[in-house]
């Protein structure tokens, strides 16, 4: 199956100049998404992970049916002001600006497996700050896996010394 049938090109969004790659044809079919989903499965079935995290909210959407197939947790990653507890944060730059994301204080124990699933790897900052915060409560990251990688956007810089998994690149 060629996945890239379903993803959806959008010139000048959110702003001009932007390419964006809509996943949302991809969720709605429902053979394409079992298979997206099924690779991601079995990248993590060769890691060894005991939970998945993933940022808000296209990472709730593939994360979640890998952790069900796992028979592993889920734990969000989100942005402030969003978890009712009490949390961690970690804040990274953007172009213009900059982003805070937390998490549960409680969401990884100490020496935990985790996997970091979101659906789009483009500077790295949304996901350098993920693997920050796990490691922050003390887990490790056993890998992280993308249905894309925008490679001009050099994302994978940012995941030296980590192991990441792509299914389509662009
Ligand atoms: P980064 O932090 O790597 O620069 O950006 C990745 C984050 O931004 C991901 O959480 C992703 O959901 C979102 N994102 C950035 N560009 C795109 C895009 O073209 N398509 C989609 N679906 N998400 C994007």
């Amino acid at each position: 199956m060629n996945l890239k049938d379903y993803i959806a090109k959008v010139e000048d969004y959110p702003e001009e100049g932007v390419t964006f790659r809509d996943i949302t044809p991809l969720m709605a079919n429902g053979e394409a998404f079992h298979y997206a989903t099924e690779q991601i499965v079995e990248y993590a079935r060769s890691l060894k992970v005991d939970l998945v995290a993933g940022p808000e909210a296209r990472g709730f959407i593939i994360g979640c049916p890998v952790a069900y197939a796992l028979e592993i947790g889920f734990v969000p990653v989100r942005k402030p002001n969003k978890l009712p507890r009490e949390t961690v944060e970690v804040n990274y730059d953007l172009e213009y600006g900059s982003n805070t994301l937390t998490m549960h204080k409680d969401a990884v124990k100490p020496g935990q497996r985790v996997l970091i699933i979101d659906d789009l790897l483009a500077t790295g900052g949304t996901i350098k700050a993920t693997i920050d915060l796990i490691e922050a409560l003390g887990g490790v990251v056993a890998g992280c896996a993308f249905l894309i990688e925008l490679e001009d956007l050099k994302g994978k810089e940012q995941l030296a010394g980590y192991e990441y998994k792509t299914l389509m690149t662009y």
